[in-house]
């Protein structure tokens, strides 16, 4: 381990093949997708809906153009509410923000870092259109009791699976428990595409409406039947992504096995928290997230900078939740002591790399690093 090295949160992992299959679609001089014509973009949702086991399977160009094709989906728009955690990246709350609609930020459980469905049961009103829980880090949210009280009510779900690719719940994957699921294929995520994203669902209807807002609402020709944006993925981009969806299985096998050594070596730090994955669950460890216990901000930002001097890409997800971020506080008149389990939650975490890309000798050093600061 040489002292100017630097082990990245993640890494994407791109082969030969990911180049060879660019180079073919950049000599094939169909560079992308138009009306069903992409043939890569076709390829690449049918592996992907079959992986899921989804009906359809629609690419977009990035993770945020699928929560907000799914919100306009829903017609969800102003004076409905839909109820968002706040301990997410910022995307979560912007659809609804973007599509006019008020986020209802709701707090988490202290264990999973998701949503805690006390917390979405109290803030369900008549308006509210949909609920999105987040599957943070790889863990998927506790599914069943939020769907209960969705379908009871007509609320729909989107699964946030930005960040859950493979991930399980009782038997069921990720993005194919709720009415739509939307993923996202930036460079951090446990795949990628460089940038992408992908939106899963059995309702044809959605599926359909769907296809057409990433294309600007049109149906055929040039004659939108709805209001749409330019969300189309195109042609390179899906030929990475069918690659690294053939890859995924082994991706998720070698961060299973990355995560274990890093909880039993970890054990010992009483300081720390490990992350879980309760019974029935199956985490994609797209980052290992540890907290703090009783720490204050200040304690974490410090062994964080430690970590990092030492060459490890240590990461806060994220130090302040949204309903605390300048934009959102103003506009939803959030203030500090809303949600206390997030809240607390963003003082104490950090994430360290768990990825495909990291070598026995990293994850030793990552281990003995830790050790060392903690102890
Ligand atoms: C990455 C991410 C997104 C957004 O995906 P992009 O592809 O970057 O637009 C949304 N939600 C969560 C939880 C994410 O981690």
């Amino acid at each position: 381990m040489t002292s100017n090295r630097f082990i990245p949160i993640n890494k994407p992992m791109i082969g030969r093949e990911e180049i060879n299959a660019v180079i073919k679609v950049l000599t094939s001089g169909m560079l992308t997708d138009r009306a069903g014509s992409g043939k890569n973009v076709t390829e690449f949702e049918n592996a992907y809906a079959k992986y899921i086991g989804s009906k359809y399977a629609l690419a977009v160009n990035s993770g945020t153009a699928a929560l907000h094709s799914s919100i306009m989906a829903l017609g969800i728009g102003p004076k409905d509410e839909v109820i968002v955690p706040s301990f997410t990246f910022v995307s979560t709350a912007e659809v609804v923000a973007i599509s006019g609609a008020q986020p209802v930020f709701a707090d988490i459980d202290p264990q999973t870092y998701c949503l805690d469905q006390e917390s979405v049961r109290k803030a369900i009103t008549s308006k509210t259109k949909a609920i999105i829980p987040v599957h943070l880090y790889g863990l998927t949210a506790d599914m069943k009791p939020i769907l209960e009280e969705a379908q009871k009510k007509g609320i729909a779900v989107i699964e946030d699976a930005a960040q859950a690719h493979g991930a399980q719940y009782m038997g069921q994957m990720a993005g194919n428990i709720g009415d739509l699921g939307c993923f996202s294929f930036y460079a951090s995520k446990v795949i990628t595409t460089g940038e992408g994203g992908m939106v899963t669902t059995n309702k044809k209807e959605l599926a359909e409406t769907i296809r057409m807002i990433r294309d600007h609402g049109e149906g055929s020709g040039y004659s939108p039947a709805m209001l749409g944006y330019n969300y189309r993925m195109p042609e390179m981009e899906a030929a990475i992504g069918i690659v690294q969806l053939s890859k995924l299985p082994s991706f998720l096998e070698i961060r299973r096995r990355n995560a274990k050594i890093l909880s039993e070596e970890l054990n010992g730090i009483s300081e720390l928290e490990l992350p879980i994955e309760p019974k029935g669950y199956k985490h994609s460890w797209n980052v290992y997230t540890v907290r703090l216990k009783g720490a204050r901000a200040g304690r974490r930002n410090k062994v964080v900078q430690k970590i990092r001097e030492k060459g490890i890409g240590a990461v806060v997800y994220y130090p302040t939740p949204i309903h605390l971020t300048p934009y959102y506080m103003k506009l939803y008149e959030g203030k500090r002591g809303d949600l206390p389990e997030t809240e607390r939650a963003s003082n104490q975490v950090f994430s360290l790399p768990v990825h495909q890309s990291l070598s026995k000798e990293d994850l030793e050093y990552i281990i003995e690093t830790l050790k060392r600061i903690l102890s």
